[in-house]
């Protein structure tokens, strides 16, 4: 099977011709074709046009909006809410991007509450332009269960991202994006495709026994990264995301859900600071880099979102390529729309 190539423009206009097929208005299919083709080009084909199918069956069941008007309010001042009235993230973080800013310069810190939004994507595209502006950066959201508490063998918790942005004075920001699981659901089924076994500590059984069998953890649970520590982490972000903000823990939104294969209705939080409001305003870049500098003086270590930049730099240059059979499928949904 070969790969068909794209400009980046020519694959965010696919995923906007896509979506607007399917009910989308501009506004919100321009947002989710933004967030598709920033995976493409950063290299991260796991959110890019390989979602357009998910996007695509959450639209034509009727779950989520495709002309949602998200709408941003204060809740206090320093907490806002964007009510993502029941569409696809990407939206939502547009309009709440600059009253986020706004707010956490205004008061130093800020937190963004993201309620009534279906996500599907990764959090480093929302943290990262806040970064770029200036801004220290959390993001956190949840999804349906697929992980076990440790101990316990049954999926509660979402697998439960959580991604931290760092403003530099000179160059990219300084981002990590990463899942509360030990590894993704779709790597232990490809594991089973191909007929792999997984690393130890990546799942239990129905039984809740370790497992490196990915059959026997596809009917159990995949465990948290760094156990009874990764645990705790993912029942955080289930408590930020859910808990705090009046949003549905992971197994609410498993309840909710049609399983139409796009992504359930959740909530998300934010938090965003401004580094020059926390008492070392003319040198805390300066002193930031000081660390990275030591980091990167030993062999053997990037920053993370390193590897984003580089493939970033190529595929701007020379565009993307996905495999035909993906094209085929996105064609196939534009005919049948
Ligand atoms: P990875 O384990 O691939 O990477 C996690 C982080 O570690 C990245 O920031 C990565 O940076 C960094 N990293 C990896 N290797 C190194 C290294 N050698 N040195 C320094 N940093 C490194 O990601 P996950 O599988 O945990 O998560 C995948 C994505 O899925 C995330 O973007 C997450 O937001 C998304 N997700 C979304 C969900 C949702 O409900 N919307 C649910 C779960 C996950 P780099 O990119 O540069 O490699």
């Amino acid at each position: 099977m070969t790969d068909i190539h794209f400009s980046l423009d020519a694959a965010h206009d696919l995923a906007t011709t896509c979506l607007k097929s399917f009910g989308c208005d501009e506004d919100n299919a321009s947002a989710v074709a933004d967030t598709i083709t920033a995976a493409e080009r950063d290299g991260a084909a796991s959110h890019g046009l390989f979602r357009l199918p998910g996007y695509v069956a959450a639209l034509k069941s009727g779950k989520v909006k495709g002309d949602a008007n998200p709408t941003v309010k204060a809740l206090s001042p320093g907490v806002l809410q964007v009510n993502g009235a029941s569409g696809f993230a990407p939206l939502s973080h547009q309009r709440s991007r600059e009253p986020l800013a706004a707010c956490a310069r205004a008061q130093g810190i800020a937190a963004l509450a993201i309620v009534n939004i279906h996500h599907f994507s990764a959090l480093w595209a929302e943290v990262e332009p806040l970064a770029a502006e200036g801004l220290c950066v959390f993001a956190f959201t949840a999804y349906k269960p697929a992980v076990a508490p440790t101990g316990g063998n049954k999926p509660l918790f979402g697998t439960n991202p959580m991604a931290f942005g760092w403003p530099r004075s000179n160059g990219n920001p300084v981002v990590f994006d990463q899942a509360s699981a030990a590894m993704a659901r779709g790597e232990v089924m490809i594991a089973a495709r191909d007929g792999h076994d997984l690393p130890p500590g990546t799942g239990v059984d129905d039984g809740g026994n370790p497992t490196t069998d990915p059959n026997a953890v596809l009917k159990g649970a995949l465990l948290p990264f760094g156990g009874h520590k990764g645990s705790s982490i993912a029942m955080m972000v289930e408590l930020l995301v859910a808990g705090l903000i009046g949003e549905a823990f992971s197994f609410e939104a498993a309840e909710r859900d049609n399983n139409d294969g796009g992504p359930p209705q959740g909530g998300e939080l934010m938090i965003a600071m401004d580094p020059s409001r926390f008492g070392d305003a003319d040198g805390w870049a300066q002193h930031a880099d000081t660390l990275f500098e030591q980091m990167t003086a030993q062999e053997g270590v990037r920053l993370p979102a390193d590897r984003r930049y580089l493939n970033r730099e190529r595929n701007i240059r020379e565009g993307i390529t996905i495999p035909e059979s993906l094209h085929t499928t996105i064609l196939g949904l534009m005919d049948g729309a």
